[in-house]
């Protein structure tokens, strides 16, 4: 078994490794500065701006197929892009980029939503979750009904993230309520000035998400994305095709606060001595790298499974579990290895602190990813001992 990465792999880590550290982490103390103020601390023109000095070095559209001008990378590469990313707070992505399921656009639809999304012109925003609804999507109350040529949308969606910024949606409604999930479910590209609003939602995280109204918004028949009725599995295609990148971006994160806690370690001193010293402290310092290493093997497994297009579902779930669990646990630790300072606005630990608690929740919370895990193995959709038996 060969665990080593290609020159090219190699190249594009390293690329982006020196990016971040050139260009997006001397912005940090200005974003945290920013943000402690209750202002936005990362402003769009900024992302822009560094995204565009990305493009001309070649990195643009990490996943977009190189048709529509982008890398078209492997997952494999993909998630190791995410994990340098991560390494900065500063919610830093490269650009050209659009939703997996924008590709399924017809022609007309292409030139209207997902050329102009993957050139950064337009932003978009992924709207199933309701205030009835978020683990259980499939109980969906949102409704299109068809009038004339027009779809007619009435319901509320949350924690949309993007929803603020949106110029247009991907909404998905019921428009057959005797099937409901099983082929009942549309989803629709809504325009904002088609009319659904949208309200901030305060959260412990520093971005928030939006709740939208749609109060008798008319979508023309046009808008349907894919197939009338096939929307839910459109969804599930969604949330399902890039779960391994959430975990990919924690790693980055994980790595550089233990590097932190290192630093800490090895200049505190308590009681005469340096804390690296004690045990206490070294066992916490040992669990994390144990556990990053570990992280990064199933984020990677989970991502050559999708490169392989084999059936990557159980293994995204583990390495989406995983990260969200011992992220968390390795921030805590980290935290508490700089004591009260880590606990102050002065450090950005306590920042990762919060950011990180969402990974057990969105696309898929702890419980909904152990229930998948463990459906799968007495279902015999797989088995112990993983993809290699
Ligand atoms: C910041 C943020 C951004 C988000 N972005 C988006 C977005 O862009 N688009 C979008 O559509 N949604 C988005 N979401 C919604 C997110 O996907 C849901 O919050 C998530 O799926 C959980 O749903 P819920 O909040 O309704 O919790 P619930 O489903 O009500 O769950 C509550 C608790 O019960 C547990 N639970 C539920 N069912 C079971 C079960 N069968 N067995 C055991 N435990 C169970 C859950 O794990 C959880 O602990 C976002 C959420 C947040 C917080």
């Amino acid at each position: 078994m060969d665990f080593s990465l290609s020159d090219e792999q190699r190249e594009i880590r390293d690329w982006v490794r020196t990016f971040v550290r050139k260009e997006v982490m001397p912005l940090e103390a200005e974003v945290l500065r920013r943000e402690r103020a209750g202002q936005q601390g990362f402003t769009f023109e900024q992302s822009r701006e560094l995204q565009l000095k990305a493009k001309e070095a070649g990195f643009w559209g990490v996943l977009t197929p190189q048709e529509y001008g982008g890398m078209g990378l492997d997952a494999v590469t993909a998630a190791l892009i995410e994990a340098e990313l991560g390494r900065s707070f500063v919610p830093f992505y490269l650009g050209g980029k659009a939703d997996n399921i924008l590709f399924h656009a017809n022609e007309e639809q292409q030139q209207r939503y997902l050329l102009p999304t993957i050139a950064g012109d337009r932003k978009s925003c992924f709207a199933i979750t309701e205030p009835g609804a978020g683990s259980d999507a499939r109980n969906i109350r949102t409704s299109a009904r068809k009038e004339g040529s027009e779809w007619v949308i009435s319901g509320e969606k949350t924690f949309i993230t993007g929803g603020n910024e949106a110029d247009f949606v991907m909404v998905f409604a019921v428009t057959d309520k005797e099937k409901g999930a099983d082929g009942g479910v549309t989803c629709f590209l809504a325009d904002r000035d088609m009319g659904w609003k949208s309200e901030p939602i305060d959260t412990m995280g520093e971005w928030g998400p939006a709740a939208l109204v749609f109060d008798e918004v008319r979508v023309p028949e046009e808008n349907v994305l894919g197939e009338v009725g096939q929307g839910f599995r459109l969804a599930m295609q969604w949330i399902g095709q890039g779960r391994y990148l959430l975990p990919a971006r924690a790693i980055g994160a994980c790595e550089r606060l233990v590097d932190m806690a290192v630093e800490q370690a090895k200049t505190r001193v308590t009681f005469g001595q340096p804390i690296a010293e004690r045990q206490a402290i070294q066992w916490m310092l040992a669990d994390s790298a144990v556990e990053i290493e570990a992280l990064r093997w199933l984020v990677l497994h989970a991502a050559w499974q999708v490169d392989q297009g084999v059936d990557s579902r159980q293994a995204q779930s583990m390495a989406k579990l995983y990260g969200g669990v011992k992220a968390n646990e390795i921030v805590d630790r980290v935290l508490q290895i700089h004591g009260g300072m880590g606990y102050t606005r002065e450090l950005p630990v306590e920042r990762w602190y919060r950011e990180l608690r969402l990974l057990r929740i969105y696309e898929g919370t702890d419980e909904i990813q152990r229930r998948t895990i463990a459906r799968n193995l007495l279902k015999g959709h797989a088995k112990i001992g993983g993809y290699l038996g």
